[in-house]
């Protein structure tokens, strides 16, 4: 496919901002590129050459060398193209306006096809070391001299990552069900492909090569992230035992959720994100390759940062240190982890997912050699509504955030990529009527004043709506923030800024600020309550009100979440019920 069809394609994606539309334009795209162009057309498509959990280098170009790229390439004087790119705050129209002005001198001999991008995408991303700058503009220059201006745009926002197509994962699966088995119906037998191995890409490609009943034979692939299980939420015990009859209540430790697969010598680390975080753990690393006793194996838990004498365990903000690329021995020794395990999804060719809780975690306590630092997290099996409270009042003076309490009945499998009720969170409760914090994005901001001058004094915060993939605002947060997170905002958040109100963000406020959602805050605030100018559920609950949360105040950032694990709109909706009763 040439690249000039495929940006065609993205011009009509940018011009609407119903699903609807984006899922038949995708279809189409689907189905006039040929089966092997695929993977890599999906992966384009989301502003990546990859999937993150690879490991492998992301493009990543800054926007000065984006810059130097367009002035070489259209010949336009560099302080031109900075004057462009300061007026419109978007490289892609700064390269696009440049080459439209200067474009008969410059125009490149070649059509583009979309694997010379692609190709020369993956080499940017390759070099490395002294000197590796020039060469990536070198080779991005050959690519924009060959581009039309409009595939420029496309291009400069690719490689500096602000593409922004808006097409979620979901989306994608909808319009390949819809272009090669003719309805999107299909798309739950993707899904299950796309939840065990994560690698849309392949999926695609399997569908269009070999049809559906490949797909649907899709089994757990050592090295590829299985999508992780998450917990609903209630909010006493009671509710708990009533909703899960039998279950095995586990301590909830408040870390980094690791997902291990161990492939013989090769041990790969897959966080929440599914982004490869084996190098930053290589304490881990050694703890799996000792104490894990079979060859082959996916295990879940949660890391903890711990006291190296005591072996307390220590705040999330302490185990947030080891996120570092430099100097990572040497802060695994001065910041020590715990792994505690709850999962095991996968045993030498066996895939454990379809069988119940209780089997999957006899097996873990077969295979695994624990020690003080390696072991099973802690849990009782109960359906007494008392045990639950002594065990939950344990759980907290242990320094845990609560509990999750998980099925045991027949068929409490592990439900990939789903938010599901065979697993339910009880956390710490606090001195208000809300029980509970929230994790929300930060889509918009208004300026700070006074002391908060120049950095923002309020962030416009969203929940995710998975129904719809829009994020819904419910509250303006101003308070809570030390001095320090103030000063941390502006470097933090900018890179999300956004022109205007992105798509996939439902606001009825005006926010001086828009980001685009991907930055993940954890709040509290005092109550849930009924609100006409936040979007979350708006009308479910009443007409023209929404709902909110009342005093919001900052407790932390969770780097560790996708905007898509932010609580949902529904979670919301089931909180100010839940509070609703109890008053
Ligand atoms: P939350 O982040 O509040 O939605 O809670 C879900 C997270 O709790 C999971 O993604 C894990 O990282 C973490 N967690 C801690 N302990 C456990 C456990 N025993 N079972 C499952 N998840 C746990």
């Amino acid at each position: 496919m040439l690249y000039s069809t495929l940006v065609e394609f993205y011009a009509r994606l940018e011009a609407t901002a119903k699903r609807l539309e984006m899922t038949d334009i995708l279809a189409e795209l689907f189905g006039v590129a040929e089966p092997d162009e695929l993977e890599h057309l999906i992966y384009l498509t989301q502003g990546k050459i990859h999937p993150d959990w690879t490991g492998e280098p992301e493009i990543g170009m800054a926007e000065k060398m984006v810059v130097e790229t367009i002035s070489r390439a259209s010949g336009q004087r560099k302080r031109r193209v900075e004057a462009i790119l300061s007026e419109s705050g978007d490289v892609g129209l700064a390269a696009e306006k440049s080459l439209l002005d200067k474009r008969q001198a410059m125009l490149g001999e070649k059509p583009l096809s979309v694997s010379d991008v692609y190709n020369a995408f993956d080499q940017i991303a390759n070099e490395s070391g002294k000197g590796s700058s020039s060469r990536k503009i070198d080779r991005l220059v050959r690519v924009i001299v060959n581009s039309s201006p409009l595939g420029a745009r496309y291009i400069a926002r690719t490689v500096v990552g602000t593409l922004r197509l808006g097409v979620g994962d979901m989306t994608i699966l909808d319009s390949l069900s819809l272009a090669f088995t003719g309805s999107s119906e299909n798309r739950g037998q993707l899904e299950r492909a796309y939840n065990l191995t994560s690698d849309l890409g392949a999926v695609a490609r399997t569908l269009a090569e070999e049809g559906l009943e490949s797909v649907a034979k899709a089994q757990i692939v050592l090295g590829k992230p299985v999508r992780m299980m998450l917990a609903q939420r209630l909010s006493t015990p009671e509710e708990i035992i009533e909703k899960l009859g039998a279950c095995s209540a586990e301590y909830k430790l408040d870390g980094e959720r690791f997902q291990i697969h161990k492939d013989g010598d090769s041990i790969q680390i897959f966080s929440r994100r599914l982004e490869n975080i084996t190098a930053m753990y290589p304490d881990a690393v050694r703890m799996v390759s000792t104490q894990v006793k079979v060859n082959h194996a996916v295990l879940e838990g949660e890391a903890v940062a711990i006291d190296a004498d005591s072996g307390e365990i220590k705040s999330f903000q302490t185990l947030m240190k080891r996120r570092r690329k430099h100097r990572i021995e040497e802060m695994a020794e001065r910041f020590p982890i715990a792994v505690f395990l709850f999962e095991c999804l996968y045993v030498d060719g066996d895939d454990l997912t379809p069988e119940p809780y209780t089997k999957r975690r006899a097996k873990l306590q077969d295979i695994v050699e624990e020690t003080e630092r390696f072991k099973l997290v802690r849990a009782l099996q109960t359906s007494e509504v008392s045990q639950l409270v002594d065990f939950f009042e344990e759980a907290i003076s242990d320094g845990t955030e609560g509990l999750v309490v998980k099925s045991t009945a027949e068929d409490s499998i592990y439900r990939a990529g789903a938010r599901s009720w065979l697993w339910v969170k009880l956390k710490a409760s606090y001195q208000s009527k809300m029980v509970e914090p929230v994790d929300l994005v930060a889509v918009g901001a208004f300026h700070g004043r006074g002391r908060r001058a120049g950095s923002y004094g309020a962030l416009l915060m969203a929940s995710y709506d998975p129904d719809e993939d829009m994020f819904r605002t419910v509250c303006k947060v101003g308070s809570g923030f030390t001095d320090e997170d103030l000063l941390s905002f502006p470097e933090l958040l900018d890179g999300e800024r956004a022109e205007d109100k992105p798509r996939n963000v439902d606001s009825m406020l005006e926010a001086e600020v828009w980001f685009e959602p991907n930055v993940v805050m954890e709040v509290l605030g005092d109550e849930i309550t009924l609100s006409p100018i936040h979007t979350c559920a708006f009308g479910r609950l009443r007409e023209e009100s929404g709902l909110a949360v009342r005093f919001p105040r900052f407790l932390r950032l969770r780097e560790d979440k996708a905007p898509e694990d932010t609580t949902t709109v529904e979670e919301i909706v089931d909180m100010y019920r839940a509070q609703s009763r109890t008053q």
